[in-house]
């Protein structure tokens, strides 16, 4: 049987399940994937693809359409929270620059996915289309959805979210564990903000009990900056990336911060604010023809910026050892979740530990404040922290071989 004849069912149209599907249509499976939302808009945020992420755009095409679509920051800065003193990671030309990220907006991003996906297949994605659950036997595995319906195929991937339904079946309910903070998101147009803060760089600011992130990106020929707070809050309960919050409430927490923050936060039309959580990693990731990918198995943190990067990597190894076994697809998706786990849970154990270096009392004090960041971020720390991110090359990776036992390739 050919993979033409497989048929793959991946429930979330976000990141990772487009990825998915997208890899999957190129290696030739059939691939549906049903989304639970009414129409594919997005909450605004911006994100960074970094470089072990751009590598799989680029091995699917698209490398032209993202740079369209994206910003290439001139420096990387670290600054203080409230004299605004910096130190740069690098400056354009600098040979560290060469891990310098796509900076863009999810809704690009997905929009490139959506449109690069219907090129392949244009009714590949269902939408309003809520997924429940699945079943499976020793021929096939279904879907099943809130309307009724189950849709048959070979293989199927929960890729839907945090909140994941399909995990839920596979572990029951997954605890969570508040991190004492929060996060803080918005956008301002950059012709609201003074002129020295246009600049295309993206600049970290640390402070004692939190931390904030901007860079720019594009909508529509429109520069904006992107504003990402994260602040320690005792006792906070939710974990939904669309929650509304007060800009009064947002200014409370980031009083006493330098005046460019300030006016930042003032600038913004509208905050979002969600309770940063973390999960332990699972045991496994998939029951016979079903498996996970991206948040549904490893939320993280976002202070890597490895959230959207991870669910494209494990996108592109799903397709490739499903594509290396379609007539077997057990023990494609064992040696699927055997080739990420330990790695996803590296990096989401590499994220949670950034609190503690973002936010540090060392900052509090000018005089052991830029000796703090100047350790924290010197060359040696950074090419500690993300050089193993970034080396990793999800298309020559070499694919573990124990769990390729009884398959069938
Ligand atoms: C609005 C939003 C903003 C985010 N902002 C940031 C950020 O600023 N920084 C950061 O590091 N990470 C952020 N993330 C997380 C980051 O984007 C994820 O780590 C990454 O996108 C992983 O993608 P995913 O496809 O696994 O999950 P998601 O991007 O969450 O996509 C899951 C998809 O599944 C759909 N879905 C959920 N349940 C069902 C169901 N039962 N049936 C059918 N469909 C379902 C959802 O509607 C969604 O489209 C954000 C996520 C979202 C959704």
């Amino acid at each position: 049987m050919t993979n033409a004849k497989r048929k793959v069912l991946v429930a979330g149209a976000g990141i990772g399940g487009l990825a998915a599907a997208l890899a999957l249509l190129r290696s030739g499976f059939d691939c549906e994937v049903h989304e639970q939302a009414t129409e594919l808009r997005e909450v605004g945020a911006g994100l960074w693809l970094s470089v072990n992420g751009t590598r799989i755009f680029q091995e699917l095409g698209l490398e032209a359409e993202l740079r369209a679509a994206s910003i290439a920051a001139d420096a990387r800065l670290v600054r203080l929270w409230n004299s605004g003193e910096e130190m740069p990671l690098y400056r354009h030309g600098d040979s560290a620059a060469t891990h310098q990220p796509f900076l863009l907006l999810r809704a690009h991003l997905l929009k490139i996915l959506v449109d690069a996906v219907r090129r392949e297949k244009p009714d590949a994605i269902h939408l309003n289309a809520r997924c429940t659950g699945f079943r499976q036997d020793d021929d096939g595995a279904w879907l099943l959805r809130q309307d009724g319906s189950e849709i048959r195929g070979d293989v199927v991937i929960g890729a839907d979210g945090v909140h994941s339904r399909i995990r839920d079946q596979v572990f029951g309910p997954v605890p969570s564990h508040y991190t004492n903070a929060i996060a803080w998101r918005g956008l301002v147009p950059m012709d609201r903000l003074s002129p020295h803060q246009r600049a295309h760089v993206v600049a970290t600011w640390v402070g004692p009990n939190a931390h904030v992130t901007v860079y720019p990106v594009r909508w529509q020929g429109t520069d904006l900056l992107t504003f990402s707070g994260q602040v320690e809050h005792a006792g906070w309960q939710g974990e939904s990336w669309s929650e509304k919050g007060a800009k009064a409430d947002c200014l409370q927490d980031f009083a006493g911060w330098h005046a460019d923050i300030v006016e930042m936060i003032t600038a913004v039309d509208t905050l979002h604010k969600w309770g940063l959580f973390v999960r332990d990693p699972l045991p496994h990731w998939s029951e016979g023809r079903v498996t996970l990918v991206g948040d549904a198995c490893h939320s993280m943190v976002p202070y890597l910026g490895q959230g959207v990067n991870m669910a494209v990597e494990d996108a592109w190894v799903l397709a490739r050892c499903l594509g290396a076994a379609p007539g077997d697809p057990v023990a494609a998706l064992s040696r699927y979740e055997a080739a990420r786990r330990e790695r996803t849970a590296r990096v989401a154990a590499g994220a949670a530990a950034m609190q503690t270096v973002f936010h540090n009392q060392a900052l509090a004090r000018p005089e052991t404040a830029m000796d703090y960041v100047r350790a924290q971020w010197s060359p040696a720390a950074n090419a500690a922290r993300y050089d193993w991110i970034y080396r990793y090359d999800a298309i020559s990776e070499p694919l573990p071989a124990a769990a390729l036992a009884g398959a069938a390739a």
